[in-house]
């Protein structure tokens, strides 16, 4: 089958741990096999906060981390939402086949509510998840690498195509999410591993950094070090990060660790944590800020060439 893959990040601030076993680690793994497109959603910046804030800045922070970890520009289309007015537009055809009740139940849009910054709700929070239809039709993505929390918007996104479909005639693939090893990463502070939480480990930490974080990480007072997910989040959440970055169970590190208690899960942590960002620290330092600007660029112009192409589809199909 000839799948096409879209996946994306917004450009909120360093990518992380969590983005990297949840999505980017198929991202490298499937630009060997199928035409990809990666967006940064920066339009969707302004969906739980006033300002995009310093957007330009996290935009190249976030293209050198996509370089950092091996996605190669030669081979995926790497985009903004800002330069592709064509997508954009598309948004407006399938707001129309949606109904408020079906986007007020979105389970994801519900969660991110909770947390957010903003006293009032505004409505790009609760229609985004159909501009993501729009991020993921407009290059008729078939494949969508993504962490858990996205899976009710890529149901948005097929019920979208659907209903198209049945009011215009056959025009968009029905897209399927795929989950990485770990769809839902937890931070250092037992909830979603987020870049807008303060609970993260970047990409682009440094050694110190790391260490830093994985001491202030909360444990507990037992020797023996355990698997045990419910009565023991936080020891159990180290063993899972250690576990992701050794290739190992992490009942397997747990057994290993025996009675070293905390101090020695820190360590074993921080220096699995380390050694797997190595490499990738020593690659986002091969680029330069000019690189960036022309990476982007001509992802830019190739994503914008698809998208009007779509957009003159959909059009017609709707007899416009
Ligand atoms: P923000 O806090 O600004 O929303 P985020 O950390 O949630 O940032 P996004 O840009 O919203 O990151 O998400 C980008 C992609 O990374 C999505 O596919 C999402 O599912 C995935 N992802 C984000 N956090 C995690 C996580 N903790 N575990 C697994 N996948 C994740
Ligand atoms: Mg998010």
């Amino acid at each position: 089958m000839n799948d096409v893959v879209l996946t994306g990040d917004r450009p909120t601030g360093p990518l992380h741990l969590g983005h990297y076993f949840g999505s980017l680690a198929n991202r490298v793994m499937l630009q060997d096999k199928f035409p990809m497109y990666v967006l940064i959603a920066d339009y969707q910046v302004i969906t739980d906060r006033d300002v995009p804030g310093e957007i330009r800045r996290h935009t190249t922070g976030l293209l050198l981390d996509y370089l950092a970890v091996g996605i190669d520009p030669a081979k995926a289309t790497i985009f903004q939402h800002s330069a592709i007015p064509e997508l954009n537009q598309l948004m407006l055809p399938f707001l129309s086949l949606v109904s408020v009740s079906e986007l007020r139940r979105n389970p994801t849009v519900k969660d991110e509510i909770a947390h957010s910054s903003q006293s009032a709700v505004s409505g790009l929070m609760f229609t985004y998840p159909v501009h993501q239809a729009a991020d993921i039709l407009f290059c008729k993505g078939t494949l969508v690498p993504v962490g858990k929390d996205q899976l009710p918007h890529v149901e948005v996104t097929r019920l979208v195509a659907r209903r198209f479909n049945e009011r215009y005639g056959p025009v968009f693939p029905l897209p399927e999410a795929m989950m990485g090893e770990q769809p839902l990463l937890k931070g250092l502070d037992g909830g979603k591993m987020s870049k807008s939480r303060g609970n993260a480990i970047a990409l682009s930490a440094t050694e110190d950094e790391t260490a830093a974080l994985i001491r202030k990480a909360v444990t507990d007072s037992e020797r023996l070090i355990t698997f045990d997910e419910e009565r023991r989040p936080g020891v159990s959440n180290l063993l899972t990060l250690a576990g992701l970055c050794l290739g190992r169970s992490p009942r397997e590190l747990a057994d290993e660790i025996g009675d070293g208690g905390a101090a020695t899960l820190k360590r074993v942590t921080t220096e699995a944590v380390n050694e797997f960002l190595r490499p990738i620290r020593r690659r986002r330092a091969e680029y330069s800020e000019a690189d960036v600007r022309q990476i982007l660029a001509e992802g830019n112009a190739r994503a914008r060439e698809r998208a009007v192409l779509t957009l003159d589809e959909a059009q017609t199909a709707m007899g416009f």
